[in-house]
């Protein structure tokens, strides 16, 4: 039998939004999932890698946010490796980078990686993919957090996940793509499929254990309900109302700054204000 891999947690700072990536290492080589999003954080990520003394197998994608595929770049480095997403994540990717480009340039600056890596290797629905001995298996959650989501289960019990962004670990969450019904949907889902002892690696913060879907649950709909008994007719009033909502929510400043972009697009989703431009994260 081969021994359990190891995670390693890779936590970048409250400039590279808080995100993680992670190491699992196994005998002979190691998989990474995801990518974190600026050249500096991802530079470290690479530096953890390399600290391990083991090859880089694969990089598993959970969903088509720029703060998970953007350090692809610097944490491959030119090693030649599966970049493992649905077809759904690919897609996604290629057709909004360059939107991001434009939203994520002015914020970040060089630390916006100037030349992106997309993934290369497409895997379907409940494939499961063995590197080393260690298997992996995707679930094509489809829109949810992101346009395309894509959670990663380790080995063969349901006992640990990699959800990306499914879920927040007590910091304010981005709901711009307006894909709350699916997200809400996805985690009824999710909630009763995995067991009660799981241990949930997520994007931002965590590992978190089941007590996060409800809280999660309740971000979402808090916000939508926020945004639903605003009036629209006086926008940024409406957009403070939302923003003190979730302030009420959860009084922390961690991550606000994707909340507050989210408002106005929801509120174009549900019908209450007039689309703008497409947003960040
Ligand atoms: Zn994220």
């Amino acid at each position: 039998m081969p021994e359990r891999p190891i995670i390693h947690q890779h936590s970048s700072s409250a400039e590279g939004a808080l995100v993680n990536a992670y190491l699992v290492e196994a005998e002979n080589g190691v998989v990474a999932v995801d990518s974190t999003l600026t050249v500096t954080d991802s530079k470290m990520l690479r530096r953890r890698l390399d600290e391990l003394g083991k090859p880089l197998l694969a990089v598993l994608l959970t969903h088509s946010h720029p703060d998970h595929y953007g350090g692809l770049t610097e944490l491959v480095a030119g090693d030649h490796v599966p970049i493992l997403a649905p077809r759904g994540v690919h897609d996604v990717i290629r057709r909004d980078d360059p939107v991001k480009e434009e939203i994520l340039r002015p914020m970040f600056g060089d630390q916006w990686p100037r030349h992106r890596t997309f993934p290369n290797t497409v895997v379907d629905d409940g494939e499961t993919v063995v590197f080393d001995d260690v298997s992996f298996t995707v679930i094509d959650l489809g829109p949810s957090e992101s346009p395309h989501d894509s959670p990663w289960l380790l080995g063969e019990d349901e006992r640990t996940a990699f959800l990306g962004d499914q879920v927040y670990d007590h910091m304010h969450c981005f709901l711009g793509d307006g894909f709350f019904r699916e997200w809400l949907a996805n985690i009824d889902e999710l909630s009763a499929r995995f067991p009660a002892d799981a241990v949930l690696y997520i994007g931002h913060g965590g590992p978190v254990d089941a007590d996060a879907w409800d809280w999660q649950r309740g971000y979402i709909e808090t916000f939508v309900a926020a945004v639903e008994s605003g009036d629209w007719s006086d926008p940024e009033r409406a957009q403070a109302g939302v923003v003190g909502a979730m302030h009420s929510y959860l009084p922390a400043e961690e991550l606000s700054f994707l909340m507050e972009l989210s408002v106005e697009p929801v509120a174009a989703k549900l019908g209450l204000l007039e689309p703008a431009p497409s947003q960040p994260s």
